[in-house]
């Protein structure tokens, strides 16, 4: 396990706590719109563990939460060590995930490890699209099994999907809401042109009504919708 990036204070990542991320490099995806291409292979540089233990234990009496992120941190055999390292210290911890590893996250939520999860889905559930969004052959199979872990669990989630026009159309983002219908939360996340991993990807976004409409209809699946990065 390589610990990319540290970010000491955020207060987007987990709304209404303030949080420190751990970003973790590796990814088994290739999502054409990743906003993180540094964090898919393996990083250069790396941040020690103990120096973020450290910094999280002396700043104990503002920081509530850790976000766990990369990259894909499923990927990683030692997740499990590094979350427990983390709660020792007694804050909570959220994993971001991209749902294509549900062993893990079973194991994780059966060890009372995640506090909260996000998982990132990017288009309608069948193999073609799904693929298509993430840049590889996906088992969309996975992605079901992560979701209705998350369902039956108890653990608070949320669905995070990149408005990326192209692959979220209006007819594709009617088609995931069908196979969301139920789901707790959904953020939908304004797509970042400036840096991607296919520099094709370089396209005018969505303009803000346009997701103020999806966050509209997905209400009529989803128990709560918001928007972000406006
Ligand atoms: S956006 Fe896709 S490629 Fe980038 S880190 Fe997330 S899952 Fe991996």
């Amino acid at each position: 396990m390589r610990i990319a990036g540290f970010v000491k204070t955020t207060l987007q990542d987990w709304e209404g706590k303030n949080a420190c991320m751990i970003l973790l490099s590796g990814c088994n995806f290739r999502c054409p719109y990743c906003n993180r291409p540094d964090l898919i292979g393996d990083a250069e540089k790396s941040v020690e563990l103990s120096s973020i233990l450290g910094y999280i234990k002396e700043n104990k009496d503002f920081l509530e939460a850790a976000v766990i992120s990369g990259g894909e941190p499923a990927i990683n055999d030692d997740l499990y060590k590094l979350i427990g390292d983390v709660k020792k210290l007694k804050v909570k911890v959220k994993l971001d995930t991209n749902g294509s590893n549900p062993d893990i996250l079973d194991d994780l939520i059966g060890a009372k490890l995640a506090d909260k999860v996000c998982i990132n889905i990017m288009a309608p559930l069948d193999p073609v699209s799904y693929s298509k969004a993430a840049g590889t052959d996906v088992d969309v199979g996975l992605i079901k099994r992560s979701l209705a872990i998350l369902q039956g669990s108890g653990v608070p989630y949320e669905i995070r999907t990149v408005a990326v026009p192209g692959i979220v159309t209006h007819e594709s983002f009617g088609r995931m809401l069908t196979d969301l219908d139920g789901a707790e939360s959904m953020i939908i996340q304004q797509f970042d042109p400036r840096i991607t991993l296919d520099p094709k990807m370089n396209i005018v976004p969505y303009p803000k009504p346009a997701l103020v409409k999806m966050a509209e209809t997905a209400k009529g699946y989803i128990k709560r919708v918001r928007i972000r990065g406006f």
